[in-house]
């Protein structure tokens, strides 16, 4: 197709504000665009040159491109520079500036009477392919041949395509409607098209596959080396408490949820390359993943997805990540990889020795990892657990925050859980700490009671009653019962930590309701600290009882956090302390 063409396309494009005329527009388009051209097509209808991930970098700015439509010309820079001041682009300046017959720069660039559009391509990827000294000069000559040989309307695009300024309106979905107008008959038929596009994120492939094979072509569209697949995405819930009921499993993983960056690593022998969320190849970014990868994968070829994170060993905290990517910008990247070390979290697995992992279930998906993946210090897998309850979900939610970390992403391990490119749905779903309504504040509570362990914790404690101090009366009144946060070694030294406070029956000063009666006494002796994920109203606890309506104030999925030996029982939370926190958590202020 000639440019020229093209070109009375994009007006037509441009001119139209109407979404159904765009793509019956892109339709006669794709009708008419051959299979050899069509995927280019589609890259400069988006204002592109390649894919994404392609990394196909011009390296011209719209001064260089200034300096080439004046070279065109034969006429000074700065004169181009008033007259883009006066236009308002360099695309106008180059229709207005340059006239028939302008200079030829064959010695750079030739093409026939008239430019094709794959006269153009070829020309785009010579300017990007220039590299190394006087390659500035060697771009601006190409781009100088191109528009001096160009008709003046595709000058105009001409420029915009390099300076990156195309902005015909036509989004990635619209393009894909028109390709299904085109091709399929109607827009409605975009949803496989799209299917194939977050696969293999080449919108150019899928057109030249429709165009090629039809549907069935674009169907058979799978996981390929160094082509990023668009990530999957995880669901928001306004409550930690629906996440099991929407996510259509009775098992589910709950993993750490880290707040880096998302990093998809392409494993092919001993290369290796990174892609980013956004597609594109950040392999030089991060020379310390490339590393691990090779080290640590033990499959000749993988995709694998995870998350890329600033995790100070010595400290055991993670550093903001953001604020270290702008660090390692600044410095050498490779000085910077030494002083904070990026450790590779990985979460899933799409591709392994040749076959796409993405339509077998997470479960699956996740064994075959754990068998390619030989962790180390600086690439893991990330930490979860296989909860089958919600208490085991904000068990593990609560010890995440514990660790400085952002929430959890639960995982759906039905059979269905299929790995879905560039999909939000039920899945995956987050939960993040900004979300909820936990405490940001610990409590440091009074230990009163405890009931005996059974199962596993039979010889010790299998929780302990907590109690707040009321100053006002002088009195402890119970809060939570709480039986986790304690590692295996603490809850054996429970009933020794504890004896010397033992007491027959219900101490003094200690407020107890009857539903709350534990199996042993204590008389209030030892603090400690618990984080908690809301106070509620309850029956159960006496803090800040209420008896008009038979209620206090209690602490749910309170979990362990650490001993307050330096604190006495009087110092610890006040039940106007946690009666204000529950006022806050209502939205009454205090
Ligand atoms: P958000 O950016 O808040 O929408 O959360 C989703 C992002 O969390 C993903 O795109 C990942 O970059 C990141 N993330 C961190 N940990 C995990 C994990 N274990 N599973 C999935 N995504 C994760």
């Amino acid at each position: 197709m000639r440019f020229s063409r093209l070109v009375t396309y994009f007006r037509r494009l441009e001119e139209t504000s109407s979404q159904n005329e765009m793509i019956a527009i892109l339709a006669a388009l794709f009708t008419e665009a051959s299979t050899e051209e069509i995927d280019t097509i589609c890259y400069f209808t988006l204002g592109r040159i390649a894919p994404a991930y392609q990394d196909v970098n011009l390296g011209m700015g719209g001064r260089t491109a200034g300096a080439a439509i004046a070279l065109a010309a034969d006429i000074d820079p700065e004169t181009v520079e008033a007259e883009v001041r006066e236009v308002g682009d360099y695309g106008d300046a180059a229709i207005r500036l340059v006239g028939r017959p302008a200079r030829k720069f064959e010695e750079v660039f030739s093409f026939g009477d008239a430019l094709s559009v794959e006269d153009v391509r070829r020309g785009l990827m010579a300017i990007a392919r220039a590299g190394g000294p006087g390659s500035v000069e060697t771009k601006k000559r190409i781009l100088a041949a191109m528009v001096a040989g160009a008709a003046p309307e595709e000058r105009r695009y001409l420029v915009r395509l390099v300076t990156g300024k195309m902005r015909l309106g036509v989004g990635e979905m619209t393009l894909l409607d028109g390709l299904a107008s085109a091709y399929l008959g109607s827009k409605t038929a975009r949803p496989p098209l799209e299917h194939a596009y977050d696969i293999c994120t080449d919108i150019g492939l899928v057109a030249k596959t429709l165009r090629e094979s039809g549907l069935s072509g674009v169907e058979r569209i799978s996981v390929s080396l160094y082509r990023p697949i668009r990530p999957m995405l995880a669901q928001r819930v306004p409550a930690l408490s629906e996440i099991p009921k929407r996510i259509g499993s009775r098992v589910i993983a709950a993993e750490e949820k880290y707040d880096g960056e998302r990093i998809q690593a392409h494993k092919d022998g001993s290369d290796v390359a990174l892609f980013s969320r956004r597609l594109t190849d950040v392999t030089h970014q991060f020379p310390d993943i490339v590393e691990h990868v090779r080290r640590c994968v033990t499959a000749e070829t993988a995709i694998l997805d995870g998350e890329a994170v600033a995790f100070d060993v010595k400290s055991g905290t993670f550093h903001p990540f953001q604020k270290l990517m702008q660090r390692r910008r600044k410095y050498r990247v490779s000085e910077y990889a030494e002083q904070i070390p990026v450790t590779y979290k990985v979460f899933d697995l799409l591709y392994a020795d040749g076959a796409s992992y993405l339509r077998r279930s997470y479960p699956e998906r996740h064994e075959r990892l754990e068998r390619i993946v030989v962790e180390e210090e600086h690439l893991a897998l990330a930490d979860r657990v296989i909860a089958t309850n919600l208490e085991e979900i904000t068990d593990f939610y609560l010890a995440c925050i514990r660790r400085g970390l952002e929430g959890v992403v639960c995982k759906s391990c039905a059979d269905d859980s299929y790995y879905r490119a560039g999909a939000r749905e039920w899945q995956w779903i987050k939960w993040k700490r900004s979300y909820g309504t936990e405490l940001a504040d610990t409590l440091d509570l009074v230990v009163v009671g405890a009931n005996a362990g059974k199962g596993k914790r039979a010889g010790t404690y299998g929780s302990l009653l907590c109690a707040a101090y009321n100053r006002e009366e002088d009195v402890f009144q119970t809060v939570c019962g709480m039986g986790t946060g304690f590692t295996d070694e603490e809850l054996a030294q429970l009933p020794g930590k504890l004896a010397d406070a033992r007491a027959d029956r219900s101490p003094a000063r200690v407020m107890v309701a009857e539903q709350a009666k534990p199996d042993f006494w204590f008389v209030p002796r030892y603090v400690l600290e618990v984080l908690g994920l809301e106070i509620t109203e309850s029956p159960v606890h006496t803090c800040g009882w209420d008896p008009e309506t038979q209620r206090g104030l209690a602490l749910r999925f309170p979990r362990f956090v650490r001993w307050r030996h330096e604190k006495s029982p009087e110092q610890a939370t006040t039940v106007e302390e946690i009666a204000a926190m529950f006022r806050e958590q209502r939205g009454e202020g205090r």
